[in-house]
């Protein structure tokens, strides 16, 4: 089949897909699909990716086309009406980090509570071997809050019991069988935020999400919990958060996303695009007051960015058209 890949930027991308897509004749575009970039008319399948939208008229210019996979999660950049409405099949990634940033998630844990970026900064800034306010907390026997329990939150809750850490979490669509596995309970938001001493975030951004965590609950807080966001910026009321540290209520906050961030809907663009407006961010950040912070970690949306993640990706997309040549495509998406 002819395949056509558009946005591979990085050229071990290449030599990767090729492998695994031995008698294909695959051709590879580092251009976005686009007005200058028209599909290749005689393609039968499309590889596509989040500034290659598929509309109408990609559809209407690639007369082959049977089959598009996307090298991504969301599919918001496809017309799935107009693809069913042509017979065009599609195909996604629905999942490729969920150990990935739950190990991060434990970097940023074991980061805030160990000290572990005052403790280097001490020796490589500061040229001191002392370890003068370095004193950390043990994670063995604490409480660990896990607000949702999908994907993500499930390989936390494994890792913390690896840390003998209790474990409670809330989820509106609990996994009993799940929890009964791992021997943890559900409780009520209010009730996890009360009792937790780490308190974690991997919930989807939407409305019923936004400011989960807000002034009338941060008051709720542990004295003394840390809380992590490697979810989404939205999640959290940056205002909140500031005045939950600044009063001592959290004793610190790892974050891998800003609420600013919200308009970026998927991790692999920041591959691709970079950060928008990283001056904008930067002064939202200096506002924000939480880069001064000696007890706030920041990390630049990082937590999905490993070798591995970024195979996985490129091995299901290969999987999902080795699957439509056979005859029984997977990982279809459909017009609701
Ligand atoms: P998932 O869909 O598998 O799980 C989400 C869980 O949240 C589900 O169990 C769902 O029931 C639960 N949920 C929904 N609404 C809730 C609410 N109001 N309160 C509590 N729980 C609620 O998603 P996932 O794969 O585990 O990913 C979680 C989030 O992590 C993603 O939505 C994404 O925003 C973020 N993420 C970040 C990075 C990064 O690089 N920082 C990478 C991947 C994903």
């Amino acid at each position: 089949m002819k395949i056509a890949f558009y946005e591979v930027t990085e050229g071990w991308q290449v030599d990767y897909l090729k492998q695994r897509l031995p008698g294909h004749e695959a051709l590879f575009f580092s251009e976005s699909l686009s007005d200058i970039t028209p599909p290749l008319a005689d393609a039968e399948v499309i590889s596509t990716f989040t500034n290659s939208p598929i509309t109408d008229k990609v559809l209407a210019q690639a007369g082959s086309l049977k089959f598009v996979t996307t090298r991504t999660t969301g599919f918001d950049h496809i017309d799935l009406k107009a693809c069913q409405d042509k017979g065009v099949l599609v195909s996604n990634v629905p999942f490729y980090g969920e150990n990935t940033v739950a190990e991060y998630t434990f970097a940023l844990i074991l980061s805030l509570v160990r000290k572990i970026y005052p403790s280097v900064k001490r020796i490589k800034e500061e040229g001191r071997f002392n370890f003068e306010n370095l004193r950390g907390m043990d994670l063995k026997g604490k409480t660990i809050g896990v607000i949702g329990t999908g994907h993500i939150g499930q390989h936390v809750v494994r890792m913390a019991k690896g840390f003998a850490m209790n474990v409670i979490a809330y989820d509106p669509y609990p996994n009993e069988k799940f929890a009964q596995e791992q021997g943890f309970a559900y409780t009520s938001l209010e009730e996890l935020l009360k009792a937790s001493d780490v308190v974690t975030l991997h919930v989807p951004y939407m409305p019923a999400t936004h400011h989960l965590i807000n002034k009338d609950n941060i008051n709720l807080l542990k004295k003394g919990s840390v809380l992590i966001n490697t979810a989404r910026g939205g999640l959290v009321d940056t205002s909140s958060l500031l005045y939950a540290l600044k009063s001592g209520i959290l004793a610190g906050a790892a974050l891998d996303v800003l609420e600013e961030e919200g308009f970026i809907k998927d991790e692999i663009n920041l591959l691709t695009e970079g950060h928008p407006g990283e001056e904008q961010l930067k002064t939202v950040l200096a506002d924000h007051e939480l880069i001064y912070m000696d007890n706030v970690i920041i990390t630049p949306h990082n937590a999905f960015n490993t070798a591995e993640a970024l195979e996985r990706i490129l091995d299901t997309t290969a999987d999902n058209i080795k699957a439509f040549a056979a005859g029984s495509p997977v990982n279809l998406v459909k017009a609701k």
